[in-house]
């Protein structure tokens, strides 16, 4: 499952599903993937960076709120930071996304 293609963005990690569930969140809402800020590269979470990566994870800065770096593993869709940070279901598929995810934030918005 390793990486999967979802509307054309490649995840990687430690995908376990075409949703970019991963082995560390995996239940029904986890699908959304990252692209983080230091390297660019699409992630299911911050573990999975941490699995995979040579360098410790950068939060995007407060300045980077328009940038598209958040993926609807259901649908593909691109989400702005801002527009994820306000919503808890994709505007595209209407799939929810896992309010536990918000005690995470900070991991990857600054
Ligand atoms: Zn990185
Ligand atoms: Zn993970
Ligand atoms: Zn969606």
């Amino acid at each position: 499952m390793n990486p999967i293609d979802v509307g054309g963005v490649r995840v990687g990690g430690l995908v376990v599903d075409s949703q970019t569930r991963c082995a560390h969140y995996r239940g029904p809402l986890d699908v959304i993937a990252i692209r983080f800020a230091c390297c660019g590269d699409w992630l299911p979470c911050h573990l999975c960076h941490e699995a995979v990566a040579d360098h410790r994870a950068t939060p995007w800065p407060a300045s980077s709120r328009a940038e598209e770096a958040v993926l609807c593993g259901v649908c593909g869709t691109r989400i702005r930071i801002d527009s994820y940070l306000d919503a808890s279901s994709c505007a595209a598929c209407r799939a929810e996304f896992n309010p536990g995810c918000r005690l995470h934030h900070d991991l990857y918005f600054a």
